[in-house]
């Protein structure tokens, strides 16, 4: 339950940031690790990769000093999905911390 619902709040944070800028998996590990999300390369190369078979993603090889690094940039698509779930989100935020406080 917990790593279902985790997983959805991590790909919404990948969105996010990927249309911010171009990311790369050990950048958005690290700035899930900011967040206090325990994820390592096991969790966010598959949600990278599966996100980038949906089309919310595109990748990009980039030659870092002879390192291979594969950039993310986020799609049409993603966007659409990404506005798409703020809507959702700022809903749920509002109704479920609105009962907290
Ligand atoms: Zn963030």
């Amino acid at each position: 339950m917990i790593k279902s619902m985790l997983s959805g709040f991590v790909r919404l944070h990948i969105l996010h940031h990927a249309s911010l800028e171009s990311i790369y998996g050990v950048e958005i590990i690290e700035e899930l690790k900011r967040h206090g999300y325990r994820v390592g390369p096991g969790t966010v190369y598959p949600v990278l990769h599966q996100m980038e078979e949906d089309g919310f993603l595109i990748a990009e090889k980039v030659n870092v000093e002879g390192r291979i690094r594969i950039y993310y940039q986020i799609t049409e698509k993603g966007r659409q999905v990404l506005s798409e779930s703020k809507k959702w989100l700022r809903e749920l935020v509002e109704e479920v911390l609105e009962e907290d406080s």
